[in-house]
């Protein structure tokens, strides 16, 4: 059996825990898409751990974990991850690299400097990991694949048209040194040399796992409103975050993927540039964004703060749907205990014209916030292991959302750990 576990806004839902929780019963975890731009957060029994790359089921004995062919792959990254886990007393992770994925070089990190750079105050917000550039040349048909690193002579050819190419960049657009091909050489081995134990064919490893019966969960990063197509373009990332990609990016059949479970935060927050409808700012944001998450919303990969805003009904429906979902984890709810009033976005006013279907990017810039006032319940919720037990109002904030978005919440995290969860 295939599930998802996918987020439905902007990231940073608490996928991570969400699956470190599931991996428990998994076989496998299957990173799909994206790189060490984002992080996930993981508390457990070994300690907190932020991962950027490295699926979020490597805590257990029992799970295999691949890298799919749709990452991002920053193989220093990995091995600083891999390393950095071992030390801390976990046991070495069994990993699979896919043979297709296609690697970060150190220029796309330095585009991805350099073009922020270049664009000033215009920028995307870019975590500056190299993730746009790299997509970029993957879908130009000049990336790296895994596979080429065993062939010297592909390199060679390669190196030197890229290094023709992204040096009239280098020289004329950023004015900046020159790439080398002899140290893309060097790189390049040095991947190899790191990277060649773990490499295999993962989609045919996927396919005899389905076809035994394992439990594999696909692992996605950011949200849905970070799609490429179906996020708040320009502002998203630079692969598909949706559910449906994880059939290309892990390359199993779509058919086999029978449980999506899309993490939904019972607040919002975001990272980066973009209209986020719901926002709060001064005081009220900052409180927030103390008390959110599991010390506070600062980014796991840049340490910036987030930004902040109430529970987002038009977004999250969206996002909810597009990803289309079976059931919804409901997370970082325990956060809300210390407030008297909890305000939720349940619309959009365009144009003097209220909707609840959210739109493309030129009109969302527009939308004006319709909230609806809900009565906090005022008590910390941490260590409640059944939904009869939460607060009268609590529930009734639950079954709210739950009503706006038209998903099922089956799911709600009350606390980082693992065991924080209740059933529904
Ligand atoms: P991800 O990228 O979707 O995995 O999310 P992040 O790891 O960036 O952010 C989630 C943060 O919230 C992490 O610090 C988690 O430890 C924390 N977290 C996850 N679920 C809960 C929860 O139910 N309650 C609290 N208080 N924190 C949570």
């Amino acid at each position: 059996m295939v599930k998802a576990i996918v987020g439905a806004n902007w990231g940073d839902e608490g996928k991570g825990k969400i699956t470190d929780m599931m991996a428990r019963e998994a076989d496998i975890i299957v990173r799909f898409q994206g790189g060490a731009n984002a992080g996930h957060t993981i508390v457990n029994d070994y300690g907190k751990f932020a991962l950027h790359t490295l699926p979020s089921g490597v805590f257990y004995n029992h799970t295999t974990s691949v890298i799919g062919n749709g990452v991002a792959l920053n193989i220093p990254v990995l091995f600083q991850e891999i390393q950095s886990i071992v030390e801390r007393g976990v046991p070495v992770p069994k990993i699979l690299v896919s043979d297709r994925a296609q690697m970060v070089m150190s220029y796309h990190i330095l585009f991805d400097q350099y073009e922020e750079e270049r664009l000033g105050g215009k920028s995307f917000g870019s975590t500056k990991s190299g993730i746009a550039p790299f997509y970029s040349d993957k879908y130009a048909k000049i990336g790296f694949q895994v596979s080429e690193l065993f062939d010297e002579e592909i390199l060679k050819e390669k190196v030197k048209s890229i290094c023709e190419k992204k040096n009239v960049l280098l020289e004329h657009l950023y004015h900046k040194p020159l790439l080398r091909p002899e140290d893309l050489m060097k790189e390049l081995r040095e991947y190899r040399e790191q990277v060649e134990p773990y490499v295999c064919d993962t989609s045919a490893y996927l396919w005899n796992a389905v076809q035994n019966g394992k439990n594999i969960l696909l692992e996605g990063q950011l949200g849905s409103l970070k799609d490429p197509d179906h996020g708040i373009y320009p502002m998203v990332t630079s692969s598909s975050t949706l559910a449906a990609y994880g059939a290309i990016g892990a390359g199993i059949p779509p058919y086999e993927i029978s449980k999506i479970i899309t993490v939904c935060k019972a607040y919002s927050s975001a990272v980066g540039a973009g209209a986020f409808v719901s926002e709060i700012f001064g005081e009220e944001a900052d409180e927030l964004r103390r008390r959110g998450g599991d010390g506070g919303e600062y980014g796991v990969t840049t340490g910036r703060p987030r930004r902040m805003g109430w529970f987002d009904a038009v977004a999250s429906k969206y996002g909810c749907r597009i990803q289309g979902t079976t059931d919804v984890a409901f997370t970082v709810l325990d956060v809300l205990g210390y407030l008297e009033e909890i305000p939720v976005c349940i619309g959009y006013e365009i144009d003097g014209r209220v909707t609840t279907e959210f739109p493309p990017t030129a009109k969302l810039e527009k939308a004006k916030p319709v909230l609806k006032v809900l009565p906090g319940w005022k008590c910390d919720i941490r260590g409640i292991r059944k939904y009869e037990e939460l607060p009268e109002n609590c529930r009734k904030y639950i079954e709210f959302i739950e009503e706006k978005i038209g998903f099922p919440i089956t799911m709600i995290s009350n606390g980082p750990g693992r065991d924080d969860i209740i059933y529904r």
